[in-house]
């Protein structure tokens, strides 16, 4: 009966008669303006697309939880985390970096690893990747880095001589390009990876006693990767596989989980370390600091619609909650502007009224009003600004993270403490990796290398080579690089090196 079907409306509630024919003067006539839901839906959709992310753009999310299952609260007064068994709700969303909107998921890249908590005190968004480190340790360095991973300016081709030159330039990219390509760099699907917080983070408790802490998310579906060949036919035969994959395995009632593994280090310790430990280019060695599970995250439900929660979610490393607060790493200090700062350009400067980044566990009061898209009460007639005799909100002084001292001069400066880029690459080469994971990280780059200028391959073996020379002498074997020539880049300052591979 037409009264029980749902009735078709306009943008503002109006019935719609019919939504097959547009209003038109005569039966062959050009159409009218006054056909007003015709003009409304083309316009709507004129304006569907939001602007991409300008990273991270590709990616898959679902609901889930986190429950606690080790006693932290001698290290953090993070309330959720401040009793074992304590569940609290959680979006995450996972990614490839590098690509559009629509690239393969099964492309070479870091897979993003975001998690919004949506906590008692507020939303706690831990921004992570599938890769304990990072290409770069100096946020200055972001856009040149991620420029060189997307399109050529001239040909808006990808260009393995720009991806390789910034690298060969950047010696401390060394871990993570080692990382990068090995068979990691392909996860099987966004269930069989870790997701690290990659920076270090300060947690804090009850007492204003701090340390500093390393974040590992432990697949319990256990890693498993694609082979170079197997992501290659899966570009084409499935660009979605990962999408799809995480979707169906939820809708089956086959929740993945992740066990998550703290490693804390006292500040005396952090002082005293071999390296720095905001060193984003560095892992804390395990057999240094031993890694503790404190808790598991379940994903156990779909989003429902992709646009209004996966593509509108919006998270940033600034979202703390008292209990947890930002290291110095300078990568870090960085993204705690450019999160938000790119969520304003793409969502707008109310993007966390949007469900999926409101709070839900926790109330939102403040003085800041207004903006394009304010969509809710915008606190009414309360007053909107501070401090007022009205009974508006107050600080307060319990939020604030201990403070820790530092000393020195203003000034463009590099890591302070002597460092080493090539060890932790060359260890996860000789002493990681398996006979198989080598052969394949060879193949993996020399037949992506290969299609660089042979000046820049000369540069980057020579990087692969100060990791570790078998390294180094394979890359080279691969590429058909003369040997001798690349230890003789090797031996070189970094400066020198530059000079001799210039154009
Ligand atoms: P361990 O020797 O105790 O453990 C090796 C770690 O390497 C494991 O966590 C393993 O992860 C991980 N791993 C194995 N294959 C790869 C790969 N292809 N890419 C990245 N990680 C891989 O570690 P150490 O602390 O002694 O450090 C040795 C080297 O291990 C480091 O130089 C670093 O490259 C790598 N590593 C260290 C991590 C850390 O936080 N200390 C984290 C990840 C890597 P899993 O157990 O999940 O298989």
């Amino acid at each position: 009966m037409a009264d029980d079907k749902k009735k078709l409306t306009t943008n503002f509630g109006k019935p719609v008669e019919d939504d097959q024919n547009t209003v038109t003067a005569g039966s062959t006539g050009p159409a009218l303006i006054q056909d007003i839901h015709l003009l409304e839906k083309l316009a709507h959709f004129d304006r569907e697309r939001i602007p991409e992310r300008v990273v991270h753009a590709k990616g898959a999310g679902a609901h889930g939880y986190f429950e606690v299952t080790e006693d932290v609260t001698k290290y953090t007064k993070a309330k959720f985390l401040s009793k074992v068994g304590k569940r609290t709700d959680l979006f995450i969303r996972f990614s490839t970096v590098g690509g559009e909107k629509g690239s393969a998921d099964a492309e070479r890249d870091p897979r993003g690893f975001a998690i919004k908590f949506y906590t008692e005190d507020g939303n706690y968004d831990l921004v992570g990747n599938n890769t304990p480190v990072f290409f770069i340790r100096d946020p200055l360095k972001f856009p040149d880095f991620i420029h060189t991973q997307k399109r050529n300016p001239g040909t808006n081709l990808k260009d393995a001589d720009m991806f390789w030159d910034f690298l060969s330039l950047t010696p401390e990219s060394i871990h993570q390009v080692t990382v990068l390509f090995s068979d990691r760099g392909t996860p099987k699907t966004f269930r069989h990876m870790n997701g690290y917080s990659s920076h270090t983070f300060k947690w804090y408790n009850n007492k204003g006693k701090y340390f500093w802490v390393q974040y590992h998310f432990k697949t319990e579906q256990g890693i498993q990767n694609l082979t170079r060949d197997e992501a290659t036919r899966l570009k084409g035969e499935d660009p979605d596989h990962a999408t799809r994959d995480l979707y169906d395995a939820i809708e089956r009632g086959e929740f993945p989980s992740w066990k998550l593994e703290m490693q804390i280090m006292t500040p005396e310790q952090a002082a005293k370390y071999r390296f720095d430990p905001f060193d984003i280019t560095k892992v804390w060695f395990h057999g240094d600091v031993a890694p503790i599970t404190i808790g598991r995250m379940v994903l156990n439900r779909n989003s429902a619609n992709y646009f209004a929660e996966v593509e509108q979610a919006a998270f940033s490393p600034a979202n703390f909650v008292p209990g947890i607060a930002a290291s110095p790493d300078k990568l870090l200090q960085g993204r705690l502007f450019s999160y938000h700062d790119t969520h304003r350009h793409r969502l707008g400067p109310n993007y966390h009224l949007i469900p999926v980044n409101r709070p839900k566990a926790a109330t939102v009061d403040n003085y800041q009003r207004d903006g394009s898209m304010q969509v809710d009460g915008n606190f009414g007639g309360s007053p909107n600004y501070y401090p007022n005799s009205f009974g508006g909100p107050q600080p307060n002084p319990d939020a604030s993270d201990p403070a820790f001292g530092v000393s020195g001069e203003v000034a463009r400066q590099p890591y302070a403490h002597p460092n080493d880029d090539f060890f932790q690459a060359g260890e996860l080469y000789r002493r990681v990796m398996t006979d198989s994971d080598r052969d394949h990280l060879i193949g993996n780059i020399t037949t992506h290398l290969c299609n660089a200028q042979k000046r820049i391959q000369l540069r980057q073996a020579a990087i692969f080579y100060k990791a570790d020379a078998e390294y180094g002498h394979r890359i080279a074997e691969g590429l058909r690089l003369d040997i001798k020539e690349v230890e003789r880049l090797a031996a070189m300052s970094q400066e020198e090196r530059t000079k001799a591979t210039a154009q």
